[in-house]
């Protein structure tokens, strides 16, 4: 198998995997117990999501839920975010942030070492930096985690 061939693969099971996720969004729902949320935006696709998280005494987020509607990529990211951060530190969720955020942007090619996460499933998303109308709908659940955790504001959005 050549190069050509493995990355040609690669991007249909990227493909699938975003399309799986927008079709059947994980954690999709209200918390029960909610510490922080925070609402975001796209204005620019009426990408519109709510984030839900619960953080315990330690700084942990131990639960994490989101509803929302949007286009599959919003939606697909916000759930693989759900995935990704549930069981982080708040310090560790917001590095992610920064993290991905330069990724989809493409201020930063390289993704530094991580120990804590698994960062494999996140790189379905890379597809959209050749997109640049697609990469707010890709960083808005990102953007809204962030708001979450700092609790700067109540609206997150991608302008
Ligand atoms: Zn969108």
């Amino acid at each position: 198998m050549n190069e050509g061939q493995n990355s040609a693969e690669l991007q249909d099971l990227y493909r699938e995997l975003i399309l799986d996720h927008a079709r059947k969004p994980r954690n999709f729902g209200r918390l029960n117990e909610v510490t922080h949320t925070a609402e975001g935006i796209n204005p620019l696709c009426g990408d519109k999501l709510r984030l839900y998280l619960h953080v315990d005494s330690e700084h942990m987020i131990t639960d994490v839920g989101f509803e929302g509607s949007g286009c599959a990529i919003s939606m697909a990211s916000a759930s693989l975010l759900t995935e990704t951060v549930n069981n982080l530190s708040m310090a560790d969720a917001s590095s992610l942030f920064n993290l991905i955020t330069s990724r989809l942007t493409r201020q930063d090619d390289d993704i530094p070492a991580t120990e804590t996460v698994d960062l494999s499933k996140l790189q379905a998303l890379d597809g959209v930096s050749q997109h640049p109308t697609r990469i707010k709908c890709a960083t808005l659940a990102w953007h809204t985690l962030h708001a979450a955790l700092t609790q700067a504001t109540s609206i997150a959005t991608t302008e």
